[in-house]
């Protein structure tokens, strides 16, 4: 068995807890982040090893090193096969696999992480999460609440992980009006009329959803009476997983174009799919650079530029699911590089988009190659053509696709004056009846709601 990981906070290293108890706690005692002690770095012959693995097999492998004794390398085996009964694939722009025989001169790739159930990348994170969560809770029979703030796809793809589960209810907070239409269908009509996931509209932004949780998190008498846990990208939970992606996928793009720097860029918002692609990076993943793309909501890039971080309040925009004012991520990234500002720009490259340049540059990519992507890739794609006209020398690159065009079908389906063919699982959804309580953004509000619900 591998050397097992400790968590520590972000604030304060002698404050340390096992995975399972971080990932059920949320948050450290002392209100930090937890953070891996040490991130293990594989060597040139066992990252081969790990590459030619399946996806499924290889996020087992790493798992083991990142969880506690509570988990054995079969049932993380097991927990993984199941979480990852779906493709990961990178492919261009005209379809073609990641394949040097075929396409050997292809350089511009989509990492399509929109496989999963709820066609968006949260489903990596959310499924493993929900598996481990559970198995941590057959051993404890307690009940928990899992309350999470959403700008969309967060939401639905936590709901979906955990529905059904027994002793897990689940509240998803999202901003009334500031989710697409398909998204707030795909979050208001999870299970039955006796579900376990319940859909809360609240009169307000994101950063109001999210502070309310916050806000309940912070009143201790509410965290004890219902055993509240959060599942958004704070919780370490999730942000491990989101590492798993990078590793594997780098190995095989790296494997098939050995010759060039390969470089992948990531639409943000939280900065949690980025640490997890850091925290890749520090295992051994043969990735060069990290290009983040944001919204006009880009205090991250504006960092990068300046070295000052300066949160502010978010503003909607077309890619909503990165309305984000004050990525909650942020510290993480810092403590990775041991606060070195330096270390983070060496690796880290961003630029931020309107929803003028976004929306022409979906016209535009779908006008020349065919390919549909969704406002969020979008503002990914555009950061990486900037970086490599900034750049000026030949690299493989990765944007990461993080959700399918089609749970953005109002907006999409608006700019390219076509139809978006819905997948399967979203076309259910539509055909379903919503149930969903509408709320104004006040604590005593959501505790009364919460008491009436559980
Ligand atoms: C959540 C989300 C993002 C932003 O990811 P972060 O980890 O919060 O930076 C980007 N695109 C889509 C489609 C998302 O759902």
């Amino acid at each position: 068995m591998a050397s097992r990981m400790n968590y520590h906070s972000h604030k304060d290293s002698s404050i340390t807890a096992s995975f399972g108890d971080a990932l059920l706690a949320s948050l450290s005692p002392d209100g930090g982040l937890w953070m891996p002690d040490q991130i293990p770095h594989f060597s040139s012959d066992q990252t081969a090893k790990m590459g030619a693995m399946s996806f499924a097999d290889c996020a087992a492998e790493l798992a083991t090193h990142f969880t506690d004794d509570r988990f054995s390398s079969d049932d993380l085996k097991n927990l993984c096969a199941d979480a990852y009964n779906y493709d990961v694939p990178i492919v261009t722009f005209d379809g073609q696999k990641l394949d040097p025989a075929l396409a050997p001169d292809a350089d511009n790739f989509v990492l399509e992480l929109f496989h999963g159930p709820t066609l968006a990348f949260k489903d990596f994170a959310a499924r493993f999460m929900g598996r481990a969560a559970s198995h941590l809770m057959n051993s404890t029979q307690q009940k928990r609440t899992i309350l999470v703030a959403t700008s969309g796809d967060t939401g639905g793809a936590i709901g979906d992980a955990f529905l059904n589960q027994d002793g897990i209810q689940v509240f998803i907070l999202f901003p009334k009006g500031g989710v697409s239409k398909v998204q707030e269908q795909q979050l208001t009509t999870m299970g039955d009329k006796d579900s376990n996931v319940r859909a809360i509209s609240v009169e307000g932004t994101f950063d109001d959803c999210q502070h309310l949780v916050k806000a309940a998190f912070a009143d201790k008498a509410l965290t004890n009476k219902y055993n509240l846990m959060s599942a958004n990208s704070i919780n370490v939970g999730r942000v491990i997983p989101q590492s798993f992606y990078y590793f594997w996928t780098s190995l095989q793009a790296k494997a098939a174009y050995t010759h060039r720097p390969l470089v992948y860029s990531i639409p943000s918002g939280n900065l949690g799919n980025l640490t997890g692609g850091l925290i890749a990076k520090k295992m051994g993943a043969p990735i060069d650079r990290f290009v983040i793309g944001n919204n006009t909501n880009d205090p991250f890039v504006d960092y990068l530029a300046t070295g000052v971080y300066e949160p502010r309040p978010s503003v909607p925009t077309l890619s909503n699911a990165m309305d984000i004012g004050r990525p909650n991520n942020f510290p993480r990234i810092v403590s990775l590089f041991d606060g070195n500002y330096e270390d983070i720009i060496e690796v880290c490259w961003g630029a931020s988009f309107s929803d003028d340049e976004t929306e022409r540059h979906i016209r535009r990519i779908h006008t020349e190659t065919g390919y549909v992507m969704c406002p969020h890739t979008a503002v990914g794609h555009l950061a990486m053509e900037a970086f490599a006209a900034d750049i000026g020398f030949p690299f493989t690159r990765v944007t990461v696709g993080t959700a399918h065009p089609a749970k953005f079908a109002d907006s999409v389906e608006r700019i390219l004056h076509a139809d978006i063919p819905m997948p399967e699982p979203l076309a259910k959804a539509m055909k379903k009846t919503k149930r969903v309580h509408v709320m104004a953004p006040r604590l005593s509000d959501l505790s009364d709601y919460l008491d009436n619900n559980l």
